[in-house]
């Protein structure tokens, strides 16, 4: 008996959403009985758990699969580290200030705010206003919006529509003077004040700390993982026998100074991320596992689409994408796709997940190509995982800060033979001759391109050669100084460094847009919400339900024990509620099934079990049923395979 899952569905209502998230505790603001602090938030019993289930699959996905190596390195680092990967430097964003209240503001969220209210109030002014988009009910949001749409609800001409698409299309690559710009040319003023911005100034975005207790070891928190892999790179060299590629992968704590976080768990000042850095061959970016993702289908918004003013992707294979170069290389392309499937996997909706290329002055100082996964949700389409391919740029920066190689020297299978002219002093004559200008001479000498040493050698066979010294002095030199040959050389050893392919995942970005895709509302019970996460990743996997307290004790028992056995996570809801409230509560945490035990469970020794989102229910013998749900459980089978398994039940059953 197949079923079809059936959804009457109310619209999505972020209010909504958001007050089961409070009210269930999935998370909330931190230390708020302080009154808190923006972009700090604490994980409650059902949020963990479904972070710590998104992290077991991304484990499994990951490091499991693909044979990674994971590490778990310090969160505190000192200065150095970061003045020589750019970030001191380089890791701000443009901020800009209210000129009398002195409010900062995000410099291209501000762009962004005001010009999307604007066309906006130009669609409300043509008549062709939408319905009121969900998160218009967030109430700070609205007042701002509203506010900002009193200044803009005027009906603008079609090309300065057309304008504001081209810009919104291309904000990403502005820098903070074009931004600045921006703000004088379109009059864009602080939306809460109605006041004018001051010029974009950088701010960079870590937290600064010292080590130690004289204060003299300036030091960071780590605002991403990955220096982390970077300086412990000979050692993992070492872990995989010398040879590349390998991946490093660590999940763990990130901290950013975000200029006005607002948006929820989107924009935080710390979270958790899962990152990988992939070192490969520079001369050989090709994938051994790429034929396993070939026909991936994505949504890919490439950057000369966004140059065009265009935000309308393509649909493409990856194989196809790598094939025309839209993805740089097969290493790239793979972990896009691994991407895709990891997220789908854990419940994101596909059709509102894309992979936007970065344009050349959005792109990190680091990276040569950067594919974002962004995920749509009600704040719009918002970076998930990054996807960077980094070059050589770390490991090179590192080993020239610290001297310490971080290379891979690889046996040549076919060493390589050369001829070449090869300059040999007599040092001892050369010395003795030419005193403290001995090492100048040898300097010219070795940087002489091969047609200069045959030049030399051949005014050395007519007597003597003449050099000239970068500062202009001549030296002449005798043939009993120095001599030039033709060598023969084998190159057995070929040295090099690699490049990193570097997927970065922010976890609570990734859980906040899995509970929008699955919240929604049953039409006849619009107060309380369905959280439709899969059954991989749902914080409880089995609710047991029984009919009263005490009586069900033994039989509560030995179902949790088989759940238990099974390695299926249970929980028991022994509340004095009706059974379906009990029910209802549990949708709200996203518990895929229930089962009830009742009278004729110690009767007959059966069991119902229900399907959250159908509201379905099936009837069997409690081992039959515990066997069905720890295969539902390990997905084994899905539920219209379950109703091939066991009865469907009515709501009645035999009791003598
Ligand atoms: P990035 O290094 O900027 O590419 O960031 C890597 C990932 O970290 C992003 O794709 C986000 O998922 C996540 N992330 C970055 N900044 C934040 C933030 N302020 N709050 C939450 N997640 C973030």
């Amino acid at each position: 008996m197949a079923t079809t899952v059936t959804k009457t569905a109310h619209p999505f209502d972020k209010t909504r959403l958001e007050a089961l998230l409070t009210r269930r505790f999935f998370y909330a603001p931190a230390f708020d009985i302080y009154q808190g602090v923006a972009g700090l938030y604490d994980y409650g019993p059902p949020g963990s758990s479904l972070q710590a289930n998104i992290i077991s699959e991304w484990r499994k996905h990951f490091i499991v699969e693909e044979g990674m190596l994971e590490i778990d390195t310090t969160i505190l680092t000192p200065a150095p580290v970061f003045e020589t990967s750019g970030h001191v430097a380089r890791f701000a964003d443009w901020m800009v200030k209210d000129a009398k209240t002195g409010d900062v503001l995000r410099a291209d969220h501000l762009v962004k705010n005001v010009f999307e209210a604007r066309l906006a109030g130009d669609k409300e002014a043509r008549g062709l206003a939408a319905q009121p988009k969900e998160d218009d009910k967030d109430k700070k949001q609205k007042k701002r919006k509203d506010k900002a749409l009193k200044t803009a609800a005027v009906q603008l001409s079609d090309e300065v529509v057309a304008e504001y698409e081209r810009i919104l299309a291309q904000l990403d690559n502005y820098s903070g003077p074009e931004l600045g710009q921006l703000c004088r040319d379109y009059k864009i003023m602080n939306p809460d004040t109605g006041n004018e911005v001051s010029e974009p100034q950088q701010f960079n975005l870590m937290f600064t700390t010292s080590i130690g207790p004289t204060g003299q070891h300036p030091g960071y928190l780590r605002p991403e993982t990955a220096q982390g892999h970077f300086v412990n790179f000979q050692r993992l060299l070492e872990f995989n026998n010398g040879r590349v590629p390998f991946a490093s992968a660590q999940i763990g704590r990130s901290f950013r100074n975000e200029i006005s976080p607002r948006a929820g768990l989107l924009r935080v000042r710390e979270f958790t991320m899962a990152e990988i850095e992939h070192f490969v061959d520079p001369d050989d970016k090709r994938h051994e596992r790429f034929a396993d993702v070939r026909d991936v289908e994505l949504s890919l918004l490439d950057r000369d689409t966004q140059s065009a003013g265009s935000t309308a992707p393509r649909r493409m294979t990856v194989g196809a994408a790598v094939d025309a170069g839209v993805i740089a290389n097969e290493t790239l392309g793979y972990f896009v796709a691994r991407i895709y499937q990891f997220l789908t996997k854990v419940g994101i909706n596909p059709s509102r997940l894309r992979f936007r290329q970065h344009m050349a002055n959005e792109m990190a100082h680091y990276a040569t190509d950067c594919w974002d996964a962004e995920i749509e949700n009600s704040t719009g389409w918002t970076e998930c995982v990054g996807c960077a391919d980094r070059a050589a740029y770390d490991l090179t920066v590192h080993s020239k800060r610290t001297g310490v190689p971080l290379v891979v020297r690889e046996a040549l299978k076919d060493p390589i033979i050369t001829e070449k002219e090869v300059a040999e002093f007599n040092k001892k004559v050369l010395g003795k001759t030419f005193g403290r200008d001995a090492g100048v001479i040898q300097e010219v000498v070795n940087s002489l391109p091969e047609e200069g040493l045959i030049k030399l050698k051949g005014e050395l066979a007519q007597g003597s050669a003449t050099i000239v010294s970068p500062d202009g002095r001549e030296f002449k030199l005798a043939p009993e100084i120095l001599t030039i040959e033709r060598q023969t050389l084998k190159q057995s050893i070929r040295e090099f460094t690699p490049n990193v392919i570097e997927p970065s995942f922010g976890l609570g970005r990734i859980l906040y847009t899995l509970l929008e895709h699955s919240f929604w509302s049953r039409e006849q019970d619009v107060d309380r919400g369905v959280l439709s996460l899969p059954t991989l990743v749902a914080p409880t996997k089995v609710l047991i339900v029984p009919l009263s307290v005490r009586k069900f004790d033994d039989l509560v028992r030995e179902v949790s024990n088989k759940f238990r056995k099974g390695g299926v996570f249970s929980r028991v809801d022994d509340s004095n509620q009706s059974i379906g409230k009990r029910y209802a509560r549990n949708d709200e945490l996203g518990t895929p099934f229930g089962v009830t035990l009742d009278f004729a469970s110690i009767q007959n020794r059966t069991m119902t079990l229900r399907e959250r989102d159908t509201t379905e229910q099936l009837i069997g013998s409690i081992d039959e049923v515990v066997a069905v749900v720890t295969d539902l459980v390990n997905g084994t089978i899905d539920w219209p395979a379950a109703c091939t398994r066991l009865p469907r039940y009515t709501g009645t059953q035999n009791v003598d």
